[in-house]
């Protein structure tokens, strides 16, 4: 499956209604921006995330880890947490593991992660491995957080667990039901310490492992190998969740290696910008070429956008600056990433795998 991502509660531009049409199961929303901003203690008192956000499909949210290192300014790392500094105020504040854990079982979300350090790249060998040790240690403190406070999660709360519990001698009762933690892979561009991490991350035991630390500027065939190596030490069944990843192509490809879960922001971001994925490949916008051109943007795509306005109404949009481009621009990629997800769980479901889908690509590609 693929994650849209929603930063702080919300996809940019995109209503929770629309994203329920375009058959979006799961959002991603970041733990460092809704700490910072509304705060968790406010997500908390209003019933958790799903509920602030009207938002009744799956959520995960990630450990804050990430974004720490790569937003805030000023961090500072120890055994014991990070000190940072917020990139909207200025303002410093440490996460521990605990912490991270603890704002996340607030927000309440579906699916937490751990709390990791990303290895920052390049790195040396001796710094990637004190980096992935330290990661490793974190996630165990991260597990004994969470298997002592997993009954605090806010919704509990609110569900009505006995009506909305089937069968409880067939299975865990209502009142046991929780949020799943994941575990991450570290070990930066190094492919025995990558092997090690899963291994050990897998030792500590968790209800799904995510590959993380990966599109942090590294060649793209690097991510591949690195996937490919680690992918094969994680559960099959289990989820593995691959994180911050990739283009239409890279994720048919990454199914392919067994990934089961990405998230990324660019068909967001790009869509932005006025880049959209078509079945035609990339298109920007933004050209001259387009601006009377009244095919739909892609031909073979059947979203609300495709089916109703031309490129040459989405480039006059987005030439004029008009929110709406954005809007459109964004329900378009989503849905073309979606189709393209689906399109995989097909292939698969006909035993014919997302190598089939790879081919297809390639050949339909210029
Ligand atoms: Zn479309």
């Amino acid at each position: 499956m693929f994650m849209p991502v929603g930063t702080v509660a919300s996809v940019k531009g995109v209503p929770q209604e629309v994203l329920e049409e375009l058959g979006v199961e799961i959002l991603l929303g970041n733990t460092y921006h809704l700490y910072l901003r509304p705060g968790v203690e406010l997500i908390r008192t209003l019933g958790g995330l799903h509920r602030f956000m009207s938002w009744p499909r799956a959520i995960l949210t990630d450990s804050g880890g990430f974004q720490v290192f790569s937003l805030s300014d000023l961090r500072k790392v120890s055994e014991e947490g990070v000190t940072f500094r917020s990139h909207l105020d200025g303002s410093s504040h440490f996460f521990r593991p605990e912490s991270a854990i603890q704002a996340q079982i607030e927000i309440g979300a579906d699916i937490i992660m751990a709390f990791d350090e990303c290895t920052e790249y390049p790195a040396e060998r001796e710094r990637v491995r004190g980096s992935m040790e330290l990661t490793l240690r974190w996630a165990e403190r991260s597990k004994m957080y969470f298997e002592e406070h997993k009954g605090e999660v806010p919704w509990r709360s609110f569900r009505p667990t006995q009506l909305a519990c089937p069968d409880e001698a067939s299975g865990p009762t209502c009142s046991e039901e929780t949020q799943a933690l994941f575990g991450i892979v570290q070990g930066g561009m190094d492919l025995e310490l990558r092997k090690e991490s899963a291994e050990r991350t897998r030792g500590i035991g968790f209800a799904g492992y995510a590959i993380g630390g990966l599109s942090v500027g590294e060649p793209r065939h690097v991510t591949r190998e690195i996937v490919e190596a680690t992918v094969e030490r994680l559960p099959a069944d289990q989820p593995r969740y691959l994180m911050g990843v990739g283009t239409p192509e890279e994720i048919v490809d990454y199914t392919n290696l067994g990934i089961d879960m990405m998230d990324c922001v660019l068909p967001t971001r790009a869509a932005r910008h006025g880049l959209l994925f078509t079945s035609e490949g990339k298109i920007s916008i933004k050209q001259a070429q387009y601006a009377s051109d009244q095919a739909p943007l892609d031909p073979l795509c059947g979203c609300r956008v495709c089916r109703r306005y031309s490129r040459a109404y989405l480039r006059h949009l987005y030439a004029s600056n008009e929110i709406l481009a954005q809007v459109l621009n964004t329900i378009h990629n989503l849905s073309f990433y979606l189709d393209t997800m689906r399109a995989v769980r097909h292939s698969i479901s006909l035993g014919r795998g997302a190598r089939f889908l790879s081919e297809v690509w390639s050949r339909a590609k210029p």
